[in-house]
């Protein structure tokens, strides 16, 4: 039997192309193309400005810039998401004041950021209970294609004067309420490994409705150069943060289709569920009212209490069906742990979701054959274990 991959871009012949025509030219970078991309996305989500980036984590970091976030400033984010979003916060050695997550979605718990809003001295790391930094921003994240709940942070936000950094990585495509997921904050970042709904092999893009924000991101992506500067330069600090041509153009083909292969992947969650809803010993994901449109990124089932994931993932693996825990808390990374102090129990609803998430082998092309063939595995496993 052929081994079912984790996850598979969605490519055309005619997206190679696109990528075949850039390379036909001498124009590999700095070129048409990015322009193209930019604009697409613009037209996409009605953002005012986009600017493509060679990774998400960049986006998010040219974000953390942007908002001006700098040594000791604080900024509320969830420890369960990949780690970028928390380490674009480190690399200006600002500090993540971490708020636990909502049970059902995974998602940062609003309840616990208004009252963190209030009384930030009760959430600070333990390594830094005396830190008088100030709170800048808010930093939520999409996790798993649903998006955060938007209207209740972005109020905080606005009451309190903060900046909210909405990392959309994970949630491309997806509505809250009627309105487009990375439009919320006063940047969205989307990005674009191979994994995620569309791909640029590397890439990102931030969108704002900020222009002078958007300028200086385009200047720091582009190793400081302001408008006006020469090749050597530098208004300010910056760095190779561009997206090249290639890129660029299997974007421009990419988001062409994005609908279509939006429209998949929901295809292919909607198999799983079909299959895995009264499956004992495991839950489905659980879809929130306010989310209007799930954009998904990865299938992540939860095992129920109890049961030995890492058994069940071993077993599973065995019978050629590869699947991945999902996500290890951020603040037990053990950078985290040393720089910061974090202990186990710190967040308890994303370690209880740390240890019991498992993703399944998920893309837009997998066949109905393939899910099938996933969710009899795990129907076996599941029986032997119960
Ligand atoms: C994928 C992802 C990113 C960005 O990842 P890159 O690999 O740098 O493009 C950022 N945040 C989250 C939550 C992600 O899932």
């Amino acid at each position: 039997m052929l081994k079912i991959p984790m996850s598979s871009p969605d490519l055309t012949a005619a997206d190679r192309q696109a990528v075949m025509d850039v390379i036909n030219t001498p124009v590999l970078s700095l070129g048409p193309r990015v322009v193209e991309f930019e604009k697409a996305f613009c037209a996409y989500t009605g953002a005012a400005h986009a600017v493509a980036v060679n990774s998400g984590t960049a986006g998010l970091h040219l974000c953390v810039r942007a908002a001006g976030i700098g040594p000791g400033d604080l900024v509320i984010t969830t420890p369960f998401s990949f780690v970028a979003s928390t380490n674009a916060l480190l690399f200006e050695n600002a500090v993540p004041v971490f708020v636990d997550v909502d049970e059902r979605t995974g998602n940062i718990d609003v309840d616990q950021v208004a009252d963190a809003v209030r009384q930030i001295e009760r959430y600070l790391p333990r390594k830094l209970e005396h830190a008088r930094g100030t709170l800048k921003a808010l930093l939520p994240v999409d996790v798993f294609g649903q998006p955060a709940a938007l209207d209740r942070l972005t109020a905080l936000a606005r009451e309190q004067g903060l900046r909210v950094i909405e990392d959309s990585c994970e949630a491309l495509g997806a509505t809250y309420q009627g309105r487009q997921a990375g439009t919320f904050g006063d940047y969205g970042v989307f990005a674009f490994y191979p994994n995620k709904q569309m791909t640029t092999g590397e890439g990102g893009l931030i969108i704002t409705n900020d222009g002078a924000a958007a300028d200086f991101m385009r200047a720091l992506r582009n190793q400081g150069r302001a408008p006006g500067d020469t090749w050597l330069s530098h208004t300010y600090l910056g760095y190779n943060y561009r997206l090249d041509e290639m890129s660029a153009a299997l974007g421009c083909a990419q988001l062409q289709r994005l609908e279509a292969m939006l429209a998949k992947r929901e295809q292919v969650a909607a198999w799983y569920s079909a299959r895995l809803a009264e499956l004992p010993g495991i839950e489905i994901p659980f879809i929130a009212p306010e989310t209007s449109r799930m954009s998904w990124f990865v299938y992540v089932i939860r095992v129920k209490a109890g049961l030995d994931r890492e058994a069940l993932a071993g077993r599973l693996e065995a019978r050629g069906v590869p699947v991945r825990p999902y996500f290890l808390p951020i603040h037990l990374q053990p950078y985290m742990v040393e720089r910061f102090g974090y202990r186990a129990g710190d967040f308890p609803v994303t370690e209880d979701l740390g240890r019991r998430g498992l993703a399944l082998p998920f893309s837009g092309v997998m066949s109905e054959a393939q899910v099938e063939t996933v969710c009899e595995a795990l129907r076996l496993e599941l029986s032997a274990a119960g």
